[in-house]
């Protein structure tokens, strides 16, 4: 079975006071301490995350008690392992969780704009089919809180810059004279360009951490340093 955590402002982390912490030893400190007590995983993993496309994969001989969390760059995750958490941190940026019931294979993405163009969304289910061997047809793809369109405001040098992008030009919305970037359409338009069906998006955990409040934001809060924790994790 599969439970995916959505944090919010209650259970926000700020990454830069980590340190050296191991998927093992993370689970002494708040909130992970709490979370785990809650959904009863034995390790948490995240990454340093870079808004690059590259992710890492956690198999059942990954050694959890030596991984360095902040030492490994990569923006998504992707296990079969049970009890693992794989977690990502946001502040207005996208959380992408997807699942594999059948393989029982769970993945994470950190989507901020430029993981998104440059389709992370695309490379976290490739990982999934190419390393454990998830069929398209059963991933079922879970958005998260991020910054909306009500309120992802972008400038023209960003819209002209994916004038030739044919999935940017569909998730660009003009309003009152001002563009705002649609980074959920985004992704869903380059996951069905690869053979996703549009029917396995979910979008129950959408809200705009912009204009909601109770949720980290970057935008909205001045640059903090706050992030919101969404987590997937196997029983
Ligand atoms: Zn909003």
């Amino acid at each position: 079975m599969e439970t995916i955590f959505w944090g919010d402002r209650t259970s926000a982390i700020d990454p830069e006071t980590l340190g050296d912490v191991t998927a093992e030893t993370v689970l002494m400190q708040e909130p992970y301490k709490t979370l785990q007590e809650r959904l009863g995983f034995k390790a948490c993993v995240m990454m340093h995350q870079v808004h690059g496309t590259n992710g890492y994969c956690i198999k059942p001989s990954t050694d959890l008690s030596q991984l360095l969390l902040r030492s490994q760059e990569a923006d998504f995750l992707v296990t079969d392992c049970k009890q693992v958490a794989l977690a990502v941190l946001t502040a207005d940026c996208l959380p992408i969780v997807f699942i594999d019931k059948k393989k029982q294979v769970i993945a994470i993405a950190h989507a901020g704009w430029k993981g998104t163009v440059n389709k992370i969304a695309q490379k976290t289910v490739m990982a999934m089919s190419d390393q454990f061997g998830s069929e398209l047809s059963n991933i079922k793809v879970f958005f998260g809180p991020s910054a909306l369109v009500c309120c992802y405001e972008v400038q023209q040098p960003f819209s002209l810059a994916l004038a030739q992008d044919p999935f940017a030009q569909k998730s660009l919305i003009e309003r009152n004279h001002k563009i705002y970037f649609d980074v959920t359409y985004y992704n869903q338009l380059t996951l069905q360009a690869m053979g996703i069906s549009p029917e396995v998006f979910n979008f129950q955990a959408q809200r705009c951490t912009i204009c909601t409040p109770g949720y980290c934001s970057y935008r909205g809060q001045n640059g903090t340093q706050l992030r919101n924790i969404t987590s997937v994790s196997l029983k």
